[in-house]
This record gives structure tokens, sequence and C-alpha cells, in this order.
């Protein structure tokens, strides 16, 4: 099998890092979870008071861009990579409901986009990886040789985020979770830096009702497809 890019693009909580991870271990690529990203640097401007309700102080959180150290490492115990923000690890934080009200607005601005996506190309550079996102196949790696778009419905999405946190015995309401679903939505699919988009050349998954165990199968199949190609 050749060695390729796996580009996995689609809507907010649409099970994307699930089938991305599984599939990384699996065939043994690095899987990177831009979202994580993204929310690490909402996460960092949360607490440093940049970022509220009120909106967000973009001067200074240019400024403290260099200060932003995101970085990736395997947890021994689940097999899955851990999100690290200098030598924090960040992963239960950056999925709380308050980065996610204000993650798509940081990530609508351009020197955050600038920053990450350079990160990103980076580490995909030796192939080899998995990368979920918003703009993976469209901006990040035009040139990935499998570019899946991932999408369900938005109350089905909603319930499948209600029922992790649930999991995960965090307090939360649906109504508050479907509005945020929405809302990401159309941040993303309407912000005027790479906007949510599906490339012209990647494949569509409507996973609302598939099961986890099948779209995992299904995207194997896709992976040996093209990775199996000469
Ligand atoms: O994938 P996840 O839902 O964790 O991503 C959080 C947010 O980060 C998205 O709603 C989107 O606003 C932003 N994002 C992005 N580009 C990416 C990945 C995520 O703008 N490649």
């Amino acid at each position: 099998m050749k060695r390729i890019t796996i580009a996995i693009d689609g809507h907010s909580s649409c099970g994307k890092s699930t089938m991305a991870k599984d599939l990384a271990r699996e065939i043994g690529y690095v899987y990177i979870d831009t979202g994580a990203m993204y929310r690490a640097v909402t996460l960092f401007a949360l607490r440093a008071g940049l970022v509220s309700e009120a909106g967000i102080d973009e001067a200074n959180l240019r400024r403290r861009m260099g200060d932003i150290a995101i970085s990736f490492r395997l947890n021994t115990e689940t097999g899955r990579p851990d999100t690290y923000l200098g030598d924090e690890c960040v992963e239960r934080e950056i999925r709380s409901l308050e980065v996610s009200q204000h993650v798509s607005r940081v990530a609508a601005l351009a020197f955050v986009r600038e920053a990450m996506v350079d990160q990103q190309r980076l580490m995909g550079k030796a192939k080899g990886v998995i990368m979920d996102g918003r703009d993976i196949g469209t901006v990040v790696f035009p040139d990935a040789e499998l570019k899946v778009f991932v999408t369900a419905s938005a109350a089905i999405r909603a319930q499948r985020r209600y029922d992790e946190l649930r999991a995960k015995g965090e307090e939360c309401d649906y109504d508050e979770i479907l509005h945020n679903v929405e809302e990401r939505d159309r941040i993303d699919s309407t912000r005027e830096i790479s906007p949510l988009r599906q490339a012209p050349d990647a494949i569509v998954l409507d996973n609302s009702h598939l099961s986890i165990e099948e779209q995992k199968q299904w995207l194997l199949e896709q992976y040996r497809r093209v990775a199996g190609e000469e």
C-alpha cells in the first residue's frame, strides 16, 4: 500500500474524529484533529481574557499567538492522542461548551488560520496522515489522495454530542447544544476565509443512519481502494 494523505472534512459533531482516529490506529497513520488546535487557541484566549461575550481582543490575541504551543501526545491508556497547550494536557477543557461557543469566531480570524494551517502542513508533510477539520481537502492539503466530506442532520449531531457529554458526567441541555451545532455550521460555512465547503473531488458520507462500526468499515474500504491503487 502506498502512504497517502487522508482529508476528512464536514460539519460539527458528525463523528469525523471518531472514524479518523480509529482508522489511524488500525493502519498505523498519524491522526491530527485540527478542530482541537482551534479549540486550544480558544481556550488560551479565554483564559487570557481575550475572548468574551463582548467580542475578541484581536490585537492582543495576534500578539500572543507566538506563546501558544499546541502539540499532540499519545495517551498510552486510550491509545489516542491528547491535545497539549504547552505542557498541560487540555483534552477535556477544550471540549467544554464554553470553548465550543467561542471557537468558530476565533477560527474565523485570518491570523489564527494562517498559524494553524502552517503547523498542519508541517505535521502532514511526511504523508501517512489522517487530518480532520473543515478546510483540509480544500486548503490545507488540496492534493490529498483521499478526501471525505461527512455530514448528518443537525438534530442527530446534537443528540450524539449530548450523549457524549452525559457519558462524561457533564450537565448539559439538548436545546443549547443543538443551537451551538447550528450556529457553528452557520459561522463555519459563511466565513470569508476558508469557509466549510465540500471539495469537488471529495466523497460524501451522510452518516445520519450509520453505526460507528459501519462508518469505520466504509472508511477502511475507501482507504484500501485509494492506497492500493498503483
Ligand atoms: O472539529 P471541531 O468541532 O472540534 O472544531 C471546532 C471548531 O473549529 C469548528 O466549529 C470550526 O469553527 C473550527 N475549525 C476550523 N477549521 C478546521 C477545524 C476546525 O475552522 N480545520
